[in-house]
C-alpha cells in the first residue's frame, strides 16, 4: 500500500504510553501501520494536509447490535422499559433476513466511521430466515471497517419461560456448531487483523447455564473472546438473584465468564465486590452511557471501575436503544454521566477520549490499535477544528467539550475511508435508500 503523510496537524493526541500530545506534527502511514510521528517529516508519497485538524487514534466501539439500525425509534418501544422494549421489537426482528442484516450493518458502520470510529464489535444474537454472521462480515469488508463480530445466541423462548418468541431462538447444539463454523471460517488472530470473531450468548436470561459454560470452554479452545450483557439494570439483578441465587458477577465467575478474554456490556449495577473481581481477573467492560440513559438503566460506576483498575471501553449499543451510533458523542456522554453522579472533576474530556480509543482497544484485546505510536495500526481520525463547534475554544484538543461530532477524514489500516466528511468506500446515499426501503417493508 502506498505511503501517506498526514502533515502539520494542529494537535496530535497520541494516547501512547506517555499520553504525548504533539503540535504541528506529522504522521507517516505505510503498509497499514504508523511508521513515523514527528515534526517536519519529508514527503515520499501522498500528502494529506492536516492544518486546522486535531488527529486522534480511531475510536473503538465495544458494543453494538448493528442490525437494530433498521428499528430506530419504533413508536411502541420509544418509551418502554428494557423487557417491554424487547417484547415490542422481537416480532419485528423475527422478519429479518440476510439483506436486512447486511444493509443495517453497513448503515451502522458508516455512521460509526463518520463519528471517528475505526474498529467496531457487533453482537448479533438472532438469525431468522437464513441470516448468518457473515452477512455482517461481508458488509464490513465492503466498507473497509475493522470488525469484531460476535456469534450471539438465544435459546430460551417463550414456551420455556423466556422473553423472545420461539421463532427467534435456536437449539443449543445448533448454536455451538455454528459458533465453530464462524470461528473456523472467519476469525483471523494475526496482528493487524481486520476480522476477529467472538462468542456471545445474548444474556444470562436468554440461554441456559449449560450454553454459557460450553461457550466459555469453546472460546478457550479456539482462542477467541467472550462477550455478553451483564448487570444492566435492577430487573437484571433481581432476575439473577431469583433464578440463579447469586449476583451476576458470581454467575459469570462460576461459568468461566471472567478473564482478560471476556468483556461484558453495561455493568451498570456491579457492586464493589464485582468491580474488584473484574479488576483482579482482567475482565473488560463495555460502558454504554446513551443506551443506559435511553432505557433509564442507571449510571455505571465507571469512575470506581477505572480507579480499581478495570479495563473499560465504550459502546454505542444497539441503534434501537440509543438510537444513534455516534462514537464521539458517546464519549462525551460518558464524561457527562460520570459528572452527574460524582461531580465535575470525576472525568476529564481527555480521559473520556482515552476510554473511547485506547480503552476500547484494550477491552477487545487489540494492543496493536487504539493509540498513535510507531508500529501500531494506521487507524486515525482527523477532526476539523476550524468550524463553528470549535470557534472560541481555548483548547481545541478538548474535543468532547467543544468540537465537531463528525470527522473530516478517517483512515483504517492506512486506507482513507472518509474524505472531507464523505465515506469513500461505498455509495452511501444508495445504502441509506436501501435501508429506508427495508424499514418501510418491515413497518407494513
Ligand atoms: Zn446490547
Amino acid at each position: 500500500m502506498p505511503e501517506i503523510l498526514i502533515r502539520n496537524a494542529d494537535h496530535v493526541l497520541t494516547m501512547d504510553d506517555d499520553r504525548r500530545e504533539l503540535r504541528g506534527a506529522d504522521v507517516r502511514l505505510r503498509d497499514g501501520m504508523i511508521v513515523e510521528i514527528g515534526v517536519g517529516l519529508a514527503s515520499e508519497g501522498e500528502v494529506v494536509e492536516a492544518a486546522g485538524c486535531v488527529v486522534t487514534p480511531g475510536l473503538v466501539n465495544t458494543h453494538h447490535h448493528l442490525y437494530q439500525t433498521l428499528t430506530r425509534a419504533v413508536p411502541g418501544g420509544q418509551d418502554a422499559l428494557l423487557f417491554g422494549w424487547l417484547q415490542t421489537l422481537y416480532p419485528i426482528w423475527s422478519r429479518f433476513g440476510p439483506d436486512e442484516m447486511f444493509v443495517s450493518a453497513q448503515v451502522g458502520m458508516a455512521e460509526l466511521m463518520l463519528s471517528g470510529c475505526t474498529l467496531t464489535s457487533d453482537h448479533l444474537y438472532l438469525y431468522p430466515n437464513g441470516a448468518r454472521l457473515e452477512d455482517t462480515i461481508h458488509a464490513a469488508r465492503e466498507i473497509g471497517m475493522r470488525f469484531h463480530p460476535t456469534r450471539g445466541a438465544m435459546s430460551i423462548g417463550e414456551s420455556d419461560g423466556g422473553l423472545p418468541p420461539d421463532s427467534l431462538v435456536e437449539r443449543e447444539e445448533d448454536i455451538l456448531n455454528d459458533m465453530v463454523r464462524v470461528v473456523d471460517g472467519f476469525h483471523d488472530a494475526s496482528e493487524g487483523s481486520m476480522c476477529r470473531v467472538g462468542l456471545a450468548p445474548c444474556s444470562p436470561f436468554s440461554v441456559s447455564r449449560g450454553l454459557m459454560r460450553d461457550a466459555a470452554i469453546l472460546a478457550r479452545d479456539k482462542g477467541v473472546m467472550l462477550h455478553t450483557h451483564l448487570a444492566e439494570n435492577d430487573e437484571d439483578i433481581a432476575y439473577s438473584l431469583e433464578k440463579f441465587g447469586c449476583r451476576p458477577g458470581q454467575y459469570a465467575e462460576d461459568l468461566g465468564w471472567t478473564g482478560d478474554d471476556v468483556w461484558h456490556a453495561h455493568c451498570v449495577k456491579l457492586d464493589m465486590q464485582e468491580i474488584d473481581l473484574f479488576a483482579r481477573s482482567g475482565t473488560g467492560v463495555a460502558h454504554c452511557p446513551c443506551s443506559n440513559c435511553r432505557l433509564g438503566s442507571g449510571i455505571a460506576p465507571v469512575r470506581q471501575m477505572r480507579d480499581a483498575g478495570v479495563t473499560v471501553g465504550l459502546g454505542v449499543d444497539g441503534s434501537a436503544s440509543n438510537d444513534t451510533s455516534n462514537m464521539v458523542l458517546e464519549a462525551r456522554q460518558a464524561m457527562l454521566l460520570q459528572r452527574v453522579s460524582q461531580g465535575a472533576d470525576a472525568m476529564s474530556a481527555r480521559e473520556a477520549l482515552e476510554i473511547a480509543t485506547r480503552g476500547g482497544a484494550e477491552v477487545l484485546g487489540r494492543d496493536d490499535c487504539g493509540q498513535l505510536a510507531v508500529g501500531k495500526r494506521a487507524d486515525l481520525a482527523l477532526w476539523d477544528v476550524t468550524g463553528i463547534e470549535s470557534a472560541g475554544s481555548w483548547d481545541s484538543a478538548a474535543l468532547l467539550l467543544a468540537g465537531p461530532s463528525r470527522v473530516r477524514d478517517l483512515f483504517i489500516e492506512g486506507r482513507q475511508v472518509v474524505r472531507d466528511g464523505h465515506v469513500t468506500t461505498v455509495d452511501l446515499p444508495r445504502v441509506i435508500e436501501r435501508q429506508n426501503a427495508l424499514a418501510r417493508q418491515l413497518a407494513q
